[in-house]
Formats: C-alpha cells, structure tokens, sequence
C-alpha cells in the first residue's frame, strides 16, 4: 500500500512547494476577513500536511509547514520578508533584564543561602557563575524540569538579584516604559490580528473535544475514512502493563511497543493505529478489555485524522508564538494582551482563562507546550504576570479542583504555577489583600477535606485509596500556603491586617477540625484488632508545623495583629473545651495543707488524643506576647485575665501523661499505631509544634497558678495523687501488691513525672520563655548532641529543627561551641563539642530521647572520669525566665514538691521496704541540684538588700512535720551518702551537699565571695593532681587502643573462628612465616643474575605450608599432592591503548600473538590462601551442592556464580574462580647438567632452525601418515636430523597425579575465562593463555609499581608476590600436561616471527607484536624442544638467547615507532659509546626502511628513547625471570628511587651498552633486521598508511573529573539520549574509563546481549571492560561498579562538600568538590583489577545489593 501511495504523497507535496508565503501573505493583507481567510488556509492545507500516514514524519511536517503555514504569517507578520523583518525587530528590542531560562530536566539550579528570599528563587548555572552569589554560601541541586531562572528578579533576593550578564541591561525606571514604543503602528497592528487569530485557533483546537468532528470554519466538504487510534497515558498503569496490551491490540513487536509506551509517557499520547474507523474501533476495546480487570481502563480515543492534524498543527503553533515573542519584548506585550482579553462570554473566558481551566482535560504534551508558553509570555512581563496572576487566583478552587479529579503528576498540571505567583512578595500580598488568597486556600483545602466526625473533627478513620490519593494531591495546597507565607510583610497595611486576620480565622477553623481528631481509648484485656489508621492526621500536623511556624513569625511582626491573633485564638480554644469538664466529677485534692478543686479525670481510662494544635498555637502566641514590649511594660494590657490556667493545661498534661503510660507499657495492647504517635510527637519533625509547645502551655499556665496546686492536679492525672497524699502508702503499696508489672509501672510514673518537673523547671531556651535568643537555644541543640557522640555535618542537620527555609541556623553557632575533624580516605569530617562546653550539658534535655540520653550520660561520665573528674553530673546553670514565667521557679521550693522529695529520699533510706527506683532518685537529686543552683544565682544577683525570697537551702534543712516527723532531706542525703548500694551516686550527693554549704556561706558572709574561695582550692587540688591524672590517662588510651586493635581483629577473624577455634592461632603464625622467608633473601656478595648459564646458583629452600582447610602442614614437593592457592582470572581491559577491539569470534580467535596495544588481556589474581587440591576440592563441591539447594528454595542470587566455578576464599571471602598450584622452581627439574660448550646467538639460532624444520617435515608426513603410512615413515627416517635432536624422546612427567590434575584445572579455567568459550583442556589454545596471563598479569603489576614510584623488588604484599611466583612457576610447568607437538608447533610460529622461515607465512610484523608477551611465550614453550635436544645445549642458554633476541627485536621496535623528529642540540658530536652505537644502529635501520625512516635524530636523543622505550620490557623481564628462576633481586632493586638501568642489565645478563648486543651478533642480526624492516605493514606504517603503537606506553589512566560537580551535572543535562530522538536521559551515566555517557536504567537503551536485554552500562562493559566497569551516575553523584551482567554495586564518589562528606543522591545540595586521593583510590581499585573482588565484598556485606536487577542499568 505504501509504495502506492507514495506518487501521490509526492504530487501533494511538490503542490505544497510551490505555495508562496509572500503571495498568501500578500491576499491575507486585502483580506476583509481576515479570519475567514485564515482559517480557510488552514483547513485545506492542515491536513495535507499532518498525518497523512500511521507514522509521524516530524521533520517533513515541519519543513512544509513553515513553508505554508507558518512562513505566510511570519510575512504578514513583519510586512516583507521575516529573514529581514525579524532580525530589524530584535535590533529595535530592549531586553528585559530577567533570565527566564526554563530549566531542563536535570540542569543544575543554584539557590544562596544567603541572599534568596526563599529557596525557590534558583539560578541557572550561567547566572550563578557571573553573581556575586558564587562566593556565598549556595546550595545546588537538579532541576526536575519546569520552573525558571530567577535572575534579575529583584525581588527574589536580598542582594545582587543580576548577573554580570542580566545587570548590562537595567536602567532605572524601565518597568514604566511600554515595550510596544519600540514598534511600529503597523507592526502592532498586524501582529496584534495575526497572534489573535492564531492563538484562538491553537486554544479552540487544542481543547476540542469531538472526536469525529471539526469546529465548523475548519470542517471540509469530503471527508476522508482515517482515523487514529490514540492511546493516552495514566499514572496507573506500568509500563510493562502498557508494552503487553499493545502487542496483543495492535499486532505490533515488542519494540514497537516499547516505542509507542515510551513516547505515551513523553508526550502523553500517541497513535498506536492508523486506519478506517471499524480498523481502530478494533483495536480500541481489545486495550479496553485488556486493562479493565482491576483498575480504570486505559484511556483509548478514535480520532479523525484531520482533527489530529489540526491538534498537531496548534502545538505547532504554540511553540512558534514562543519562538517570535523572543525576538522582542514587543511582541511578547501583545501575545500577553490577545491572550488576557476578556473573550465574548465575560468573565473566565479569555483564552489564557480557557486553557487553564481545561488543562485537567489535555494530554501531558499539550499541557507542557502551553505552560511554556505562558512562561516566556506572561510571566517575563511584570505588568501582565501581574494580571495572571489576578486569573490564576480567581479561578483558584476550580483548577484545585480539576487537579482533584486529575490523575497527572502535579509537574505537569498549571497549578504547579503557583510557586511564580505566590512567592513574590508583592504579588503574595496583593493577592491577599485583592483577592484574600490566604482564606481561598485556606476554605479550598477545607472544601476537599470532607470527612469529619460528630463534633465535626477531621476523621481519618474510614479512609480509601483513593482518599489517600486525593489527600496526597491535597496536601499541594498546604505547600501554597506555605509559598504565600513565605516572605514577610515589612510594612503593614490595615487591608492587609483586615485579610491576615480573616485568613488567620479560616487558620483556626482549621485546626479546630484537628482539635482533638484521632482520640484513643485505653485497650484493657485483649489487644487491639485492627491497628487504626493515624497517618494521615500526622501527615497533616506534619505539612503544617511549618505553616504554623509562619503564622507566629508574621503575628510577632505586628503588635496590633498579635493580640487580635492570641485573642481569636484564645476565643477558639474556649469553643474547643469551654466545657471541659464535660460532666466529669468535681473533687478536691489536699497535700501538706494546700487543697485544690478539681475534676476526676484518668488519662487511662478516657478518651485522650495527641492532636492539640489550637492549644500549641496558642502557646506559641503566648511566648511572643511575653517577648514583646508590652508584656515588660504594660502586662495588664494583654488579654490575660481571661485565661483559665487550669483550662489551659488540662489537655496538654494529658498528652504528656499518656506518654509516660505509653512509656510504663500501659498501653501495650493498643499496637503499634500508639507507639508510633508517640514517636513522631518528640520527633525532631514535629516536636517544635507539638511536644514543645505543649512543655510551654503547661509552662505558661503553670506560671499563673499556685505551683502547689499544680503540683497535686499533676499527681492526679499521673494516677499517683494516692501514694504521695497517704502517708505510708507507699509502704503499704509494696507491701501489699505483690504483682510486680503494677510496681514497675508505677516506678516509671513518678519518674516520668519527676522529669516533667525538671523540664517544666529548666527549659528556659525558648525566646520569650527564658531571656534568650535563637542563637542560645540551636546552641544549646548542638552541645547536647555532640554530647552523645561527635558528628558529622549531615548527622547533626538531621537531629535540627529546620525552618521554612530548610535551615537550622547551625552554621552560625556551630563554631562556638565545637571543633570540626576533617575526615581521612574513607569516613567523614566529623564535630567535636569543645571541651568547655561540657558544663552545658543537662542529662535531662528535653529533646534526648531515652537511649540518646543513656548514651549522653555514659559518654559525658567516661570524659569526666578521663579528666580525672567526680563523676557527678549536676544540673547547669540556667539562664532566667521572662517576666511572665518568672514565678515557675517556685515550683522546686514548694511544700507539695519537697513532700514528694522526701518521700522518695524516706524509701531510699530505708531501702528495703519499699519499691522505688535509681533513676527515681537520681531525679529528685537532679531536682535538689536545680533548686540550689537557682538560689545561688539568686543570691549572686540580688541587689543589695534585696531579700531573696528563694530559701530551698532552709526548707530542707528542716525536718518533716508531723505525724511524719521524717529527718530533714539534707540529713537523709547526709545518711545517703555513705549508702553502699547508691555508689554510682555518690558524687552527686557530695555535689549537693558541697554546694548546699557553699550557700549557706554566700548568705552567712554579707557580701564577699566564699564561693570563688572554695574554687580556688578546687584548683590548687586538681593542679597537684594533675600529673598523676596524665599518666593515668595515658595508660587508660593505651589499653583503649589495645582493645579497639583486639575488637577489629575478632571481627576480620569472626567467620573463621566460628568454623575452627584452633585454626585463628596458626593462621596468624601462617602468614607470619611464610612472609619472613619470601622476604629474606639469600644474600651472596657477587652481582646476582637471574638467567642465562651464568645464572647464580641458589640453593632451594624447602618451602612449608599450611593448608586453611585442614590445618595440616605440608611442603612444597614435586611428587606430592598438590596445595593450590585462590586464584581469580578475568579478563582485563585495565591496560588497553585500543578499547574499541574485542574478541570478535572466541572460537576462531588466534590468541598467540598479543598487539602492543594490549587490548584483550587476561588477568590472574590471588588472595594468596593455601589449601591442599582435595581439600578444596571437597568444600568446593559442598559450596556448590549447597548453592543449588539454596537457589531451589530461594531462588535468589549470590555475591558468587557457582556455576561459573566461582567459590569465596574460605579464609578471607575473597571472590575466586579457580585454584593456582604451588610449584618449586620448575627450571630446575629439567635442567641437565651438561655443560659443554654453549653455542653463540647466530649457532643457537641455526640449531633451533633445523629442529623445528625438522619437526615440521615429521609432522607434515605424520599427517600424511594417515593415508599411506609405509611410505613416508621411509620419507622422515630420510630426514636428515640435527646433531644431538630426538623427536621421537618422550619426557617423563614429574609431577604427582594430583599436581597434573591441578595444572590442567587452572590451565582450563585461563582459557574458558580469557576466551570466554566452553571449558576444552585439549583445545591448544590452552597454553597459550596460560602463558598470556603470565605475561599480562605481571606488565599490569609492573605498571603499577612504577606509576606509584615504587621499587621492582620492594616489599610487595604478600599475596602478590605469592601469587605471581605460582602463576609464573605454573605456566612454566603447563607443558608436561600438554602435547608436546602442539607446543612445538607454537613454538615455532612464535620463533618464525623473528627469525623468518619460509613455511610460517601471515606472521604479524614487529610492529604489531608485543615483545613481553612474546619472551614469556617463547621462554615457556622452549622447553618443548630442548628436552628432546641432547646436543648439550642448556636450558639457561636458550633462555639467554631467546631473551636477547627479543631485547634487539624490541630496541628496533622502539627505533622504528618512538623516535620523533626532534632535533639534538648536541648532534654534531656525539660522545658516550652509547650514543655512537646507537646512531650506527639507526643508521642500519634507516638504510634497510629505503630511508623510509625520517628524520635524522642526536644520538643522546636516540639513546634517551631507547633506554625509556626498553625499560617497562626490561622491569617485567625482571620480575619473570626473578620468579621463574627464583633468584633473589639485588638489594639495589629493594629500595625506592633506584630503578637503575646498570642493576636491571647487570641482572638479566645484558651489557650496559644494549647497542653491544648487535654489535657482537652484527652477522646474524644484520640479515634480521633486514627482514624485519622490509616487511609490508612497516613499510606501510612509515609511509603514513597506519599507526602503531609507540614505546614506552603510558598507563591508563581513569578521565579528568572537573573539579566543581556541578559542571558535571551541567554536561549531563545537555546530553539527552541516543536513541529516543533528543529526549533527555533519566539516569545519565559516565564511564569513568572512557568518558563515554550513557543512557542507564531506561527501556530505550536497552539492548541485547548474549540473548538477554540489558541496560547501557552493561552493554557499555562488554567492550570498554570486557565485563567490568566503573561508572558515575551523575544525578545520584554515586559510583558505580559493575561485573558481569549479574553483579554490581555502589561506592562512594570522590566528590565531598565543606564537611567533608559525600552526598548520595545529592539531597543535601552543598556545594561538591573533586577529592583527589579518594578518586585516586578508585583508579587504584581499577589498575589492580580489584573492582569484582570489592562488589564480592560489598554483596556479602549487604544481601540487598544482591537482589538488584544490575543488568538492567
Ligand atoms: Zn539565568
Ligand atoms: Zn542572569
Ligand atoms: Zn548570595
Ligand atoms: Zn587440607
Ligand atoms: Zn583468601
Ligand atoms: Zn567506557
Ligand atoms: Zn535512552
């Protein structure tokens, strides 16, 4: 059909070219109709343009459309053509100075501190750059799209609202001059027709709502058959929900659907057919019925092509309006004015009044395309964003409640707009005297709040999913609040009193319906059914506490309204519990002959409810009146008298006394819902207006009462009124009740009533209870906290109170009272509380919870007793109350208190008889320590002749009244003090008696100080005292870090001793032998050198070992059975110079040859644990038969892949998949010792010329054996063989069964691993990646050692060293489990490559071999040949040989590839004998290229090159041969800075002069060199056809990171995906290897492979780290590792903030620098290869990470 279709199309589309906007334009500008005429043009050419297929073709649509639509009104528009008309509009244009940029997804925004108004106001990055605001204190965050730069705002900050940029622009009085004075009659005009016209069209269009037909001026005469079948998103279905319905609906492949959901979730629709109406209609109720079952069903429309053409075509047009109101600000005055015109039905229906009114009812797309326009519209225009603003808030309620019924995300509904409206001062406050907003959002949030109870209480009980949905989207209103509250009024007007105080009565008439909601009744015998439902009224206290706060600050802003305020409040409270008696009984309560009225009230058997905001918002009133001027001058003038304390406090001390029996475990059978109320009540969330202000109310109307009084109404709703009132009751209640939960209960009663005693006493710290500031009371905040423990920032942030402004003022206090501690490597900078602030600390703070304050406790005594201290913890001085709490002291001086002293003190004293409690006593001491620091301060301050009327010092020196006749409470402290059972309180009791004198002093001595005397002496004492103290501190920190190194060490040994407790004893002496023998060499005055017949001779020790498993000991021997270590083989990208080149086809690859560009390596490591190869064996088969039962049950995934042969370290839980065997030095057992004459290079080379000729005609005839055997069996015995050659010798295997067993299983393991193929112990691959791992596994290692400046030999650590010495001696023994011929034959190709032999043909050149490899290969596979060679040629000789031929072939190498242009400066002469030879060999390069070589370089230059070219080679040689060989490294090797090329030679047998080399094998290296040179590829390389690798290669290294993170996130949010068309990426995400960003966790990268779908990280592994990578997810500033497709985790990122700590997931948004040593630590990770072994760790750690789908990421 479609190839039909196609000439037609065309026809239309050359019709459509030929338009001309000029002409259109031209007839537009005649028009009499102008409408008429336009909209005549649209119909017919809309849908010829638009869908005219199944397929959107975005780039057709828009270039026809700006040909035939658009371009004809830009014409019109600028009246000639608009690539003139255009750029003289934008000349003419004064900018406006704000920004207005809209923010992306994921672009950085940046808020001050300082200077924002609130923290809405945000710059984007250019603006931020060029503020003053960058140096100030910022925070930063990402933007989730929406919202724009409030650059330029001048009402957004306190200073510096312009950036460089934005401040050209401003001159004075700019907001009075029209922008329209820029423009001509003629223009305005017509724009003002045009922008009318189309901006009705766009609306008109847009919300249309048929879907089978056109408004009528657009309707055509014939209309065609097509529909679209349109699908619309939800925020109910998943997207998997969607991808399968669509397959099943529409036929499509699962791509397809992939395709079409995705753009459903973009764009919010899409058509997912195309077809005549039954076709789509078809389509439309198989989705129907598909996702009907449990929820609404998809949204699905049949929609006549032309209409969603013509929809199509207005979004078009909308994002056009925005593109020309840019060019002038002009423009933009116009498109505000058509778009605020009131339309023909009045009111609400202007066209921007149209949109927004059916914005629930538009798709996403359509929704976000008009907010944006709106945005560069009417809200960059101060005069019209005014207006707007006056719309928006007229049709407030509708749109809250269009957004009810709406199911979208509030980012994309335009009630999200209310942040640019409400947060700008001057608006907020128009808005609320012209439109009184405050009691519209007010009585809105009211209106959708609906369920109330029988006193008209919100009532959360019966509460749906759906009204908890609703409630969600409710609570956006409370946020509105919030925004209008957000900045203060500086001045007041009466309007603005007039609607505050309206708005404040709509306030309370919403916390009256939260009065007392969610009441609870005691649960008594069985426990509570269903746990009822709370959270919501929580949630709800807890989204206000803010909007509370603010209605206090803007109170206390105005006298006049503060009273008005406390006054309504007050009025409200009294309808709450004006009758609060509510028909309780009236009794009267009698102690020490004070007597009280009261009502019979029990917490533990009445309702009671936690919710008391009226209550709370008074008190918060209260505490401002008593700050204010008034309350010190004129107290009578405040609306006092007509409180009723006893009213006040009721409720209040009711919700603090169900605490205290939640807390005795009263309520237990009432669930969990209690408990949690109870929690959240103290929480550092809602504390500040909820328990806090209940302490207050209680505070304040305790201050009005006789505190005796108080004190027995207390008593009474502790239930405990009984015991304190009886005499001996107490006595007779222990003795009498024996059941012990009620005595328990009882006890934590009365301390919980003893500390709210203490609380309501000493919490002064509140502005405007005590003489404080704010900066006193965060203060007092953070001494407390750091007295449980020192913090981190982000800790102590936590435990704050934050305001409005998310802020907690610590960093203006913290300073004063604490010392910061910058962190290490790992960990965070942690606060310190100075030392001199300890005499701050308050056990009883009123914030510590119970374990905060056990802790507290221990932490402050531990320090005392450090410093050599009492260990007493008295009460701290306390500041004075305000006037109108002044009288709250007499609490702790009054009878009814000092009663209830006594009486506990009695039960102390006589111990026995009586149930009472520790903690009990240590509250009453407390409460004594209180009362006689206040008299002190009393006395220190009173005037003279002042008589202080505090006298607790002589009420308790009296004794008790009859019939008691109990002894004085300073006489029962006296008797306490030597109780033996109250030893922890001993010096609290001194304290107190110490203090009680110092007193009685101050009073006795008129007016001189006794008490600095008494100080003084203190001193002298702990001066005497203090060297004695210092030693004993010193010791009591050593044996504190001998415990902590005890504890660290259990715990690194935990699992193990679990297994085995012997075993942690010998492990230890394991690991220390084992290292003392590998590092004492055996030291021999000679050089010492480590192959070649001149080899020092060492004489080999035997080596013992301890099996981890079975602890039995054994040594190292060739015929016994094999010990085996560890081992973890992966394949290795870490050292690649080409990442793109990956194994293409594993099982054709030919691994012989490694490239010098190192791509495709393959890595062995090794924890260094030994076992015995049965041993392992056995726990490797339990390990596995244990993993598929567990999978079988669980089905879960572990840290490890079993059935990848992938075990943990039974000792140490290293990540391993193999085991190496331990070997003695396998030269040694084939070396014959015949040492006849040795040949030279050139015979040497001949020799093994003939043998492996030889060895190739055998086996060419052995192949042909097969067909006719006799014949060729004569054929080789004609063969002539070299002198001494046996081809036909077979070598004895020395080695055990069990040590063969273990060749063969690590050999395997290397090749199934490295070529990632199916384990095959014939393949001959197999020895080849035994020896590439050798070589790769020791280059990796030598880099490392030089990038770190390290020494070759120095200390390396021991499992490294282990570890290469056994995979060096294995591959070296690999051969005897091989065929011999299938060696040889490596051998030979390997041989052929540098010295040429006619039947090896396509051997790489030596350009593309690397040299190290190739020695390794070489060396490992010689042996091959020589044990069949009995000419008397040594092993060691070949090695020699070998070694230096590949040295030469390496130094020609470097000559060929590294010798740059450069000019000596020296070149005429040059002098050393090296720089002579070296030139000469140039030379002789340079003549064999065809002087294709360039350049003519100084020989010191030459020299240089060389020497560095060589030396990597030369230090793996080194370490190879060191390890082959086992002979020591020279001591010179051992330390750092002497990695001394004379040592290396001298070492590996080389002269110094390496030149030498040729020189004295100038007969057969000449020809070689020839050979090498005349090969194509270098022929090709030195004309400039290709590159090669040069020498020395530099290490990788991880990507430069910037150093500001957030030109991080910058780059990332200009980076949008790759596959789904310019569409920002959710989670983008940065290869730290390569740079490349990725498009993680999202359907539209994901790709296949092996068979599975995964993410593009995963994806990304397989070629940039051949299955491991380390990765940065930029918007979480996380880091991320990943092996393999089923294992990963997260790691710390190098960025930290000033307090040095991280930011996962960038919720706190301080500024994030680069740290260098912890991103230095992760190259580190990289460069060892241990990035498996630390995701290994991190999932054993933390089974969640397990669980994780990495794949997908
Ligand atoms: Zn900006
Ligand atoms: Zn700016
Ligand atoms: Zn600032
Ligand atoms: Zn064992
Ligand atoms: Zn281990
Ligand atoms: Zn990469
Ligand atoms: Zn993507």
């Amino acid at each position: 059909m479609a190839s039909e279709l196609e000439p037609e199309v065309q026809a239309i589309d050359r019709g459509l070219l030929e338009c001309s906007a000029e002409e259109i334009a031209g007839k537009w500008l005649q028009a009499t109709d102008l409408t008429r005429e336009v909209y005549q043009h649209l119909a017919h050419y809309v849908p010829q343009i638009y869908c005219r297929g199944p397929n959107p073709f975005p780039q057709k649509e828009d270039m026809l459309a700006q040909h035939v639509l658009l371009g004809p009104m830009e014409w019109y528009l600028c009246g000639e053509d608009p690539t003139f008309g255009f750029p003289k509009l934008e000349q003419a244009n004064k900018p406006s100075h704000l920004c207005g940029r809209v923010f992306k997804v994921g672009e950085p925004t940046y808020s001050c501190r300082d200077c924002a108004v609130d923290p809405t106001c945000v710059l984007c990055m250019e603006c931020f750059l060029g503020s003053i605001h960058r140096d100030h204190r910022y925070r930063m965050t990402t933007s989730g799209g929406g919202g724009f730069c409030d650059c330029g705002d001048i009402e957004a900050w306190k200073e510096g609202p312009y950036c460089q940029k934005h401040d050209l622009n401003t001159s004075e009085n700019e907001e009075e001059e029209d922008p329209l004075v820029h423009l001509s009659e003629d223009v305005i005009a017509r724009t003002y027709n045009i922008f009318a016209i189309m901006f009705r069209y766009a609306v008109e269009i847009l919300t249309w709502e048929k879907e089978n037909e056109l408004p009528a001026e657009l309707e055509l005469e014939e209309q065609s058959d097509t529909y679209y079948c349109m699908l619309f998103n939800d925020e109910v279905h998943t997207y998997e929900q969607v991808i399968y319905t669509l397959q099943k609906a529409v036929n499509c492949t699962q791509k397809e659907a992939i395709g079409f959901a995705t753009t459903v979730d973009r764009d919010g629709r899409r058509s997912v057919r195309y077809g005549d109406f039954q076709y789509c209609e078809q389509a439309k109720s198989v989705i129907v019925r598909n996702t009907s079952r449990q929820t609404k069903p998809l949204k699905v429309q049949v929609m006549h092509s032309s209409i969603v053409a013509h929809q199509n075509f207005g979004l078009k047009l909308l994002s056009w309006l925005g593109n020309v109101i840019g060019y002038s600000d002009g423009l933009r005055r116009i498109l505000c004015q058509v778009g605020l015109q009131e339309g023909p039905d009045g009111e609400s229906s202007s066209l921007v009044d149209r949109l927004m009114l059916s914005d629930s009812k538009l798709w996403k797309g359509a929704r976000s395309m008009y907010h944006q326009l709106f945005m560069s519209s009417l809200l960059m225009d101060l005069k019209y964003k005014k207006l707007f603003a006056i719309r928006f808030a007229k049709n407030y309620q509708q749109l809250q409640k269009d957004f009810m019924e709406d199911d979208h995300e509030r980012a994309v509904s335009v009630t999200a707009l209310s942040v640019q409206f409400f947060t700008a001062p001057t608006l907020a406050r128009m808005l609320i005297t012209e439109e009184n907003l405050m009691t519209t959002i007010i009585k809105t949030f009211m209106d959708h709040l609906r369920h109330r109870d029988s006193q008209g209480r919100f009532q959360f009980e019966r509460y749906t999913a759906l009204q908890a949905f609703k409630f969600r989207r409710v609570q956006s209103l409370i946020l509105d609040l919030k925004y209008v509250l957000i900045s203060k009024p500086t001045e007041w007007s009466d309007e603005l009193r007039e609607k505050f105080l309206e708005g404040f009565d709509a306030f309370l008439e919403l916390l009256k319906c939260m009065q007392g909601m969610d009441p609870i009744t005691r649960q008594v015998g069985q426990h509570i059914e269903m746990e009822p439902e709370w959270e919501a009224a929580f949630t709800l206290q807890m989204k206000l506490t803010h909007v509370i706060s603010m209605m206090q600050d803007w109170c206390a802003l105005d006298e006049k309204v503060l009273i008005e305020a406390y006054k309504k409040c007050l009025a409200v409270l009294m309808q709450c519990h004006g009758g609060f008696t509510d028909g309780e009984q009236p009794i009267t309560l009698n102690i020490c002959g004070h007597s009280v009225e009261t009502i019979r009230y029990c917490v533990s058997q009445e309702k009671v409810s936690i919710h008391l905001p009226v209550s709370r918002l008074l008190a918060g009133l209260h505490v401002l009146l008593s700050k204010s001027e008034v309350a010190y001058k004129f107290p009578e003038l405040l609306p006092l008298s007509e409180l009723s304390p006893p009213m006040l406090i009721e409720h209040p001390l009711r919700c603090l006394v169900l605490c205290a029996q939640v807390h005795a475990g009263m309520w237990r059978r009432n669930g969990f819902s209690l408990v949690n109320q109870i929690y959240y009540y103290h929480n550092v969330k809602c504390r500040r207006e909820m328990f806090d202000k209940d302490i207050i109310m209680l505070q304040t109307g305790v201050s009005m009462m006789d505190p005796n009084h108080f004190l027995m109404i207390m008593l009474s709703r502790f239930e405990l009124y009984q015991i304190f009132s009886t005499p001996d009751y107490g006595k007779r209640f222990s003795s009498e009740i024996t059941h012990k939960d009620v005595v328990q209960q009882n006890n934590t009663l009365i301390e919980e009533m003893l500390y709210l005693i203490i609380m309501l006493v000493g919490e002064r710290f509140s502005p405007g209870v005590g003489q404080v500031d704010a900066t006193d009371e965060i203060k007092r905040e953070i001494i407390h906290q750091l007295s449980i423990k020192p913090m981190a920032h982000s800790e102590l942030v936590k435990s704050l109170p934050e305001d409005e402004n998310k802020e907690t003022g610590m960093e203006g206090v913290i300073e004063a009272v604490a010392h910061f501690k910058k962190p290490g490597l790992t960990g965070r900078g942690m606060y310190e509380l100075k030392p001199e602030c300890a005499k701050e600390f308050n056990l009883y703070f009123y914030h510590f919870s119970r374990a905060e304050q056990s802790k507290a406790e221990e932490a402050q005594r531990k320090l005392k007793r450090q410093n050599r201290e009492d260990t007493a913890l008295p009460p701290p001085v306390l500041p004075p109350f305000c006037p109108l709490f002044a009288s709250l002291v007499n609490i702790l001086q009054s009878d009814v208190l000092l009663c209830i002293m006594r009486t506990i003190l009695q039960w102390a004293v006589e111990h026995n008889g009586y149930a009472w409690s520790e903690s009990m006593l240590q509250r009453v001491l407390h409460l004594i320590g209180m009362a006689l620091q206040e008299e002190k301060q009393h006395l220190e301050n009173a005037m003279e002749e002042h008589v202080v009327t505090f006298t607790f010092t002589q009420k308790i020196s009296k004794p008790g009244e009859a019939p008691n006749n109990s002894p004085s409470i300073l006489a029962m402290l006296e008797t306490l003090q030597n109780a033996p059972y109250l030893e922890v309180h001993k010096d609290m009791i001194r304290w107190i008696l110490k203090t009680f004198n110092a007193i009685k002093k101050i009073r006795e001595s008129s007016s001189t100080s006794p008490v600095a005397e008494t100080e003084g002496t203190i001193m002298e004492e702990s001066s005497r005292d203090k060297d004695k103290a210092e030693r004993k501190r010193k010791a009591e920190i050593a044996r504190l870090r001998r415990e902590k190194i005890m504890a660290q060490m259990s715990e690194m040994q935990r699992h193990f001793i679990d297994e085995n407790k012997e075993l942690f004893q010998q492990t230890l002496e394991l690991d220390a032998s084992s290292s003392a023998v590998l590092n004492s060499p055996v030291v021999s005055d000679k050089t010492l050198i480590a192959l070649g017949p001149a080899k020092t001779q060492i004489s080999e020790q035997r080596q013992f070992v301890t099996c981890i498993l079975c602890q039995e000991e054994q040594e190292v021997k060739v015929e016994d059975s094999a010990m085996v270590l560890a081992a973890f083989v992966q394949r290795s990208t870490v050292l690649s110079k080409n990442r793109n080149k990956f194994i293409q086809d594993p099982e054709k690859y030919d691994p012989l040859f490694m490239h010098p560009d190192l791509s495709c390596g393959t890595h062995t490591g090794s924890c260094g644990h030994v076992m015995h190869a049965h041993c392992w064996q056995r726990y490797f088969d339990s390990v596995q038969a244990k993993e598929q039962r567990r999978q079988q049950r669980l089905r879960l995934h572990t840290s490890y892949d079993v059935e990848n042969g992938e075990f943990l370290c039974p000792l140490c839980e290293c990540l391993s998949n193999t085991v190496i065997p331990l070997l003695l030095p396998p030269r040694n057992i084939f070396n014959r010792l015949n040492f006849s004459d040795q040949p030279n290079l050139s015979q040497w080379i001949r020799t093994v010329s003939q043998q492996i000729k030889a060895l190739q005609a055998l086996r060419k005839a052995g192949s042909a054996s097969d067909t006719a055997s006799s014949k060729n069996v004569e054929k080789v015995n004609e063969l002539q063989l070299p002198e001494g050659f046996r081809p036909d010798f077979q070598p004895k295997n020395p080695y055990s069964e069990s040590i063969k067993e273990m060749l063969t299983t690590f050999g395997t393991a290397t090749y199934k691993v490295g070529l990632k193929v199916h384990p095959n112990e014939e393949d001959p691959r197999v020895p080849i990646m035994c020896w590439g791992s050798c070589a790769y596994t020791i280059q990796s290692i030598e880099r490392i050692l030089s990038d770190e400046d390290k020494p070759l030999f120095g200390p390396l650590p021991c499992r490294l060293d282990d570890c290469l010495r056994s995979l060096t001696r294995f591959a070296a023994a690999h051969w005897t489990v091989v065929s011999l011929s299938v060696v040889q034959g490596h051998f030979g190709r390997l041989f052929a490559s540098l010295v040429p032999n006619d039947s090896h043909e396509d051997l790489p050149s030596i350009l593309d071999i690397d040299m190290f490899h190739l020695l390794v290969s070489l060396v490992l596979a010689f042996p091959t040949l020589q044990c069949q060679d009995f000419s008397g040629i040594s092993l060691g000789t070949g090695d020699l040989h070998i070694f230096h031929l590949v040295t030469m072939a390496h130094i020609v190498q470097i000559l060929l590839t590294s010798c740059t242009e450069e000019n000596g400066m020296d070149q005429e002469n040059p002098t050393g004998e090296e720089e002579l030879a070296v030139l000469a060999l140039y030379k002789t390069v340079h003549q064999y290229t065809g002087s294709a070589l360039r350049g003519t370089p100084s020989g010191w230059h030459l020299w240089r090159t060389v020497k560095a070219g060589v030396m990597p080679f030369l230090k793996c040689s080194a370490l190879f041969f060191h390890y082959l060989n086992g002979v020591p490294s020279p001591p010179d090797f051992q330390a750092s800075g002497t990695n001394n090329f004379e040592h290396l030679c001298n070492y590996l047998s080389l002269p110094n002069n390496l030149i030498c080399l040729f020189q004295e094998n100038s007969e057969i290296m000449n020809s070689l060199i020839e050979s090498w040179c005349r090969n194509n590829e270098v022929r090709r390389y030195l004309e400039g056809e290709r590159d090669a690798i040069s020498y020395p290669r530099e290490s990788n290294k991880l990507i430069d990171l910037p150093e500001d993170y957030s030109s991080l996130i910058n780059q990332a949010s200009n980076f949008s995906c790759p596959k789904s068309g310019g569409d920002k990426s959710r989670a983008p995400t940065l290869c730290l290897v390569c740079g490349a960003l990725l498009c993680s966790q999202s359907y539209c990268c994901q790709t296949e492979l092996e068979g599975e779908d995964v993410g593009a990280c995963t994806a990304h592994t397989y070629s940039c780290g051949s299955g491991a990578g380390i990765f940065l997810r930029v918007r979480e500033c996380q880091v991320l590792f990943l092996a393999g497709k089923t294992k990963g985790c997260f790691y710390s990122p190098p960025y930290l903030d000033d307090y040095g700590e991280t930011d996962q997931g960038l919720r706190r948004g301080n500024p994030l620098r680069l740290c260098r040593e912890r991103f230095r630590k992760i190259q580190k990770l990289w460069h060892q290869h241990s990035v498996t072994e630390e995701i290994g760790h991190a999932q054993e750690a933390n089974q969640t990470l397990v669980g994780i789908d990495w794949q997908h990421l």
